[in-house]
């Protein structure tokens, strides 16, 4: 039977048993189109990280015997619409049987389910067989239960796949989590290895994107292309993080400065997501890193790793497949203003945001931290439309994919599902930003300072947050502190503070 199978850009699954044998009556297909690079308005690196990824998968699988066909942005048969590219194949090789892989987004899978309703041969969906729980796991676990707390999920995760397991019901370390000891602010030391980067020359690629006329973000240095984008280039950067940053990572998790853009962190979010690395291949590498270390690194510098992978990104991806369509919309606080233009500048006075949104645009890339407690932050506090902030998200970082980016974004960061994902609201005032960031220190804000025109803006729309929203939070037990804290604020106070926000989200411009 002659079958045609698709490979989307996400799905660069070496490991995937469809590759296991080569068959000639099989015609793998793989496409750059205009529906994946303009349904949002993406950095420039994100859309070259994913065409040189899917190019060298290309390459990989005719060098391993099997029949691609590609079709580049600029190739002369490509519709730029995954249905017609699929009609206008099956049609010219005489498809009897069609085949793809479950698309990570609910996008595609509506569209690909569409196709097949339509199309008079045989079809048939096959697992990426990549994550670790399958789109209803997470559903099935939490089934009956009211709040759905990613710990239970995580500690049932290292259970099944005992991962750092003393006996089969006790946790190596004598505890599950070791948040506690992960929350320093780096001081300059000990000193931060340079990142696992590349070199890499894209400027093909580029001019490829630009004679299309395709509208992106951000910037790229053409003949230093600094991120993986094959299979060698993805373990090599996992080689690295555990040779040279896992020793630190968990102490400098949440520590952010000015001049730094990775710190500790691994950078292996593209690799994974666009399934180059495996995320099990990942944690067993990094455990077994650790067993072979384990007098120099600390158990509490790989458990938040981890934590990170074997929980939250599998968390997130249940939560997606729960919750979507519908989550698409969710907006429980309420919240409809603009994002400022400043997002796509950086070009304010606020250190942190400035620092955080330039390193966004010059990279692609902001750490956990970065984007919940910074640019997050301020986006919730100044009661931001979550479409426009997940519009800004999905665009901005080269590891954002709707499955991953919305949860985080909507969900963790914006608290617009009211609460599923995040118990609370991450809001903060300038004091934790100064607390674990280099930020404060070269802002012409004084994060101790409340009112007057040098206050901290964080500071005022912090309060006014809680104000506004007090309605919201009434019925929120881990809100209950600092609710009560704003209920004993001297009322002209609070006035001078709501007055000072308001002028803040009506000219954001100014601050
Ligand atoms: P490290 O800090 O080295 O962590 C290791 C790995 O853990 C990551 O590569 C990632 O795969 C996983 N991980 C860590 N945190 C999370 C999380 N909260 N959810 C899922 N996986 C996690 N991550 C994405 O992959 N794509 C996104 O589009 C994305 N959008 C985000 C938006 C917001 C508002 C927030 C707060 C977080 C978002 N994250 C997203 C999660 C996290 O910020 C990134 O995974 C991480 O910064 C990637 O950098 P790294 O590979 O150096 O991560
Ligand atoms: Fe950000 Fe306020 Fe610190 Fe300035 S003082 S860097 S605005 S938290």
């Amino acid at each position: 039977v002659k079958k045609l199978r698709l490979i989307l850009g996400d799905q660069l699954n070496h490991k995937h048993s469809w590759f296991d044998e080569n068959d000639k009556d099989v015609i793998y297909f793989m496409a750059e189109m205009r529906q994946e690079t303009d349904y949002v308005v993406q950095h420039i690196q994100k859309v070259i990280g994913f065409f040189e990824a899917m190019r060298n998968f290309a390459d990989w699988l005719e060098e391993r015997g099997h029949f691609v066909i590609y079709y580049d942005l600029n190739h002369p048969d490509n519709k730029q619409e995954l249905s017609k590219n699929l009609n206008q194949l099956i049609k010219a090789h005489q498809v009897e049987k069609f085949e793809y892989q479950l698309p990570d987004e609910y996008r595609l899978d509506q569209q690909l389910k569409q196709f097949c309703d339509t199309v008079t041969l045989d079809t048939e969906a096959y697992d990426t067989q990549h994550f670790l729980t399958s789109r209803t796991d997470l559903e099935d676990f939490f089934k009956g239960k009211k709040t759905f707390t990613m710990e239970y999920f995580y500690r049932d995760m290292r259970k099944k796949y005992n991962m750092m397991m003393l006996t089969d019901k006790d946790p190596e370390g004598g505890k599950w989590n070791f948040d506690q000891s992960n929350r320093k602010k780096w001081s300059g030391k000990p000193e931060i290895p340079h990142e696992r980067g590349f070199r890499k020359d894209v400027s093909q690629t580029l001019k490829c994107i630009n004679e299309a006329g395709i509208k992106t973000i951000g910037m790229v240095d053409e003949t230093s292309f600094n991120w993986p984008t094959s299979r060698a280039d993805s373990l090599s950067v996992l080689n690295y993080f555990c040779e040279n940053l896992l020793v630190h990572f968990g102490d400098y998790q949440d520590a952010m400065d000015p001049d730094q853009v990775y710190l500790f962190h691994s950078r292996l979010s593209f690799a994974m997501n666009s399934k180059m690395l495996h995320p099990l291949e990942v944690i067993e590498k990094v455990i077994d890193y650790w067993r072979e270390n384990r007098n120099q690194i600390d158990i509490s510098q790989i458990e938040g790793f981890v934590r990170q992978i074997l929980g939250w990104r599998e968390y997130m991806r249940g939560i997606y497949w729960m919750k979507m369509p519908e989550y698409r919309t969710t907006n429980t606080l309420e919240n409809h203003n603009k994002l400022p233009d400043f997002y796509w500048t950086a070009e304010t006075k606020m250190n942190c945001l400035h620092h955080a949104i330039k390193q966004s645009l010059n990279h692609a890339y902001a750490h956990h931290i970065q984007r919940l407690m910074i640019t997050g932050n301020y986006a919730l506090l100044t009661q931001t439309h979550p479409d426009e902030v997940d519009e800004w998200y999905l665009g901005i970082y080269i590891d954002a994919i709707e499955w991953v980016e919305i949860t985080n974004t909507r969900g963790m960061s914006q608290f617009a599902d009211g609460g599923l994902v995040a118990t609370k609201p991450y809001v903060s005032s300038g004091s934790y930003i100064n607390k674990m960031s280099n930020y404060c220190k070269s802002c012409e804000y004084t994060a101790s300072k409340k009112t007057g025109d040098n206050a901290c803006p964080f500071n005022s729309l912090y309060w006014n947050f809680l104000f506004e929203k007090r309605e919201h939070f009434k019925n929120n037990q881990r809100m209950n502190m600092m609710m009560s804290l704003l209920d004993k604020k001297d009322p002209d106070d609070l006035q001078e503070l709501v007055d000072r926000a308001q002028e803040i989200i009506k000219n954001p411009q100014n601050f």
